[in-house]
Order: C-alpha cells, then sequence, then structure tokens
C-alpha cells in the first residue's frame, strides 16, 4: 500500500482550494480505512501489520490537520486588507479658518486648493492623514 503521490499539490499558492479540500478528503478517508484495517489486524494473528496500518493512519490525519490548518489560515488571512482611509486637512493662510475632507487625487501638501469660504484668501493644503479609526486602546472621558 503506497501513499499516492501525484505532483501538482506542492504550489505555494494554493489558490485552487477545492483541489486541496479533495486531496485532504481522499486522505481522511484513507487514513480512516488504515486505522479500521490496523484496529482489525490487532484481533488476528498479525500485529505487525496493525502498527503499520496506525501509524499509517495517524500519519494522514497529521497531514490532514497541517493542510487543513494551512488552507484555513490562508483564506482568513485574505480579507484583512484595511482599506486606506485618508483626509486632507486645510487651512487658509489668511484668516487660519480650518477644514476637513476626503482625500482625493492629486492632493498635496502646501498645495492652493479651493478657496476660502470666510475671507477672499485661498485654502492651502496643510496635512494629508489616514482617518483616525475608533481605537479601543486609550478611551477618553471628556
Ligand atoms: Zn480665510
Amino acid at each position: 500500500m503506497r501513499m499516492a503521490e501525484t505532483g501538482g499539490a506542492e504550489s505555494p499558492m494554493m489558490s485552487l482550494s477545492w483541489v486541496t479540500l479533495a486531496i485532504v478528503v481522499v486522505i481522511g478517508i484513507f487514513s480512516i480505512f488504515s486505522l479500521w484495517l490496523g484496529f482489525q489486524a490487532y484481533g488476528s494473528d498479525h500485529p505487525e501489520q496493525a502498527n503499520y496500518y496506525i501509524i499509517i493512519g495517524t500519519t494522514g490525519f497529521a497531514i490532514v490537520g497541517y493542510m487543513f490548518f494551512r488552507t484555513k489560515s490562508i483564506t482568513t488571512k485574505k480579507p484583512l486588507v484595511p482599506k486606506a482611509d485618508v483626509i486632507t486637512i486645510l487651512e487658509c493662510a489668511s484668516c487660519d479658518l480650518k477644514r476637513v475632507r476626503d482625500f482625493q487625487r492629486g492632493d498635496y501638501v502646501y498645495k492652493e486648493d479651493e478657496p476660502c469660504t470666510r475671507c477672499e484668501g485661498n485654502m492651502i493644503i496643510t496635512g494629508i492623514h489616514r482617518r483616525a479609526e475608533p481605537q479601543k486602546e486609550s478611551p477618553r472621558q471628556s
């Protein structure tokens, strides 16, 4: 009895998760079958064969566990890409009016942007930041 070693499953990406799943299922059934054969052999007069089957079975389960853990960790990692949420801070040079708006393509610090809503001057971009996300740490009581 031999483990089917058809290559191709060794790709580092493991993008085809259903292939992995199929391999896991096949190895899992094979492992259960080996363990079953092992326990059957224990009752018979071939205890060495029983050990052999049980080693194959447990190795198969170890492979299944490893592959399952690996694919699971990959699939849970994927959607955790944070969306960049950037804001632009504008200040008027003449009257110190401050405004915050969403970042727009082409914004850069010290760029003269839209006209001031309070005076005749132009507003200048003084900062481009990532929007502060609501975090649990350092709860402020104002
Ligand atoms: Zn102004």
